[in-house]
């Protein structure tokens, strides 16, 4: 569900049909002024939205996907989105302050073939978990994907095994994921590092499970109840610890490193 864009004058919402300026809907991090209802951010919307202003500092940027596979039309596919989005990938991951205290972040951007997952999302995630466990550093990454990138075919599923097992190192360190689950989170990435948060947070109305409603309808026969697989049915089912807004977030995310040492004893 793409938000309208009507030129410059004004936005829908797709949810609700109401109209406001592109600026309002800026202001409020592209929900509905409204209704609420959470439409898709950028990579570096978010990031300013939740970290401290100049705080941020990329890892990473030179890993770049590549096309093993000789899929037809990717290379050039790769080629247009690195244009239009100013992205090499579609996840931008780094160093930043949350309210004064540092983590390392990952952010998917969906803009991005839907957030999927090939050998440079995996690369750059792992690369991002490594540095967060020898540096003790807390890890926070936010979801958004429709799953591996089947341009990449077995290179992408493996990053599911390799993401999941950097993961299961710095948590054995002790080391602090707080994952955030965001429109839509599926496929391969819920199948790997997307729910093996220790806190595991999603935004109102997100899409979260591996197969997709319709794949499951079709399979089983039968008709699934209202709001299957959103972020409100996966808290009710204990997958979710907590839904919160994305005006929120940063604060969410200060309270929750602080409780948890980071930013008093780790200074
Ligand atoms: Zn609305």
């Amino acid at each position: 569900m793409a938000l309208e864009d009507y030129g410059a004058s004004f936005v829908m919402c797709p949810a609700c049909s109401r109209r406001t300026t592109p600026q309002n809907w800026r202001a409020h991090l592209q929900v509905c002024p409204s209704c609420g209802a959470h439409q898709p951010i950028s990579a570096p919307e978010r990031l300013a939205s939740v970290l401290d202003a100049g705080s941020f500092v990329e890892l990473g940027e030179h890993i770049e996907g590549s096309n093993p596979l000789d899929f037809p039309g990717y290379d050039e596919k790769l080629s247009d989105l690195r244009r239009k989005t100013g992205l090499q990938d579609a996840v931008i991951t780094g160093l930043g302050m949350i309210d004064g205290v540092k983590v390392v972040i990952g952010v998917m951007d969906s803009r991005f073939m839907m957030g999927s997952m090939g050998t440079a999302v995996g690369e750059r995630v792992t690369l991002a978990v490594e540095y967060a466990r020898h540096s003790g550093l807390p890890l926070v990454l936010f979801c958004a994907s429709g799953g591996a990138r089947m341009q990449e075919g077995i290179f992408s599923l493996m990053q599911m095994a390799k993401t999941s097992a950097a993961i299961a190192d710095f948590s054995a360190d002790g080391g602090l994921y707080i994952s955030v689950l965001t429109h839509p989170t599926t496929g391969g990435m819920i199948a790997s590092f997307a729910s093996l948060g220790d806190i595991t947070i999603a935004e109102p109305g997100a899409l979260i499970g591996f197969a997709g409603p319709r794949v499951i309808e079709q399979t089983i026969g039968q008709r699934l109840p209202e709001g299957f697989q959103r972020s409100e049915f996966q808290q009710d089912h204990g997958f979710v610890d907590q839904i919160v807004q994305r005006g929120r977030m940063r604060e969410t995310l200060s309270q929750l490193l602080r409780l948890h040492g980071y930013g008093v004893m780790h200074g």
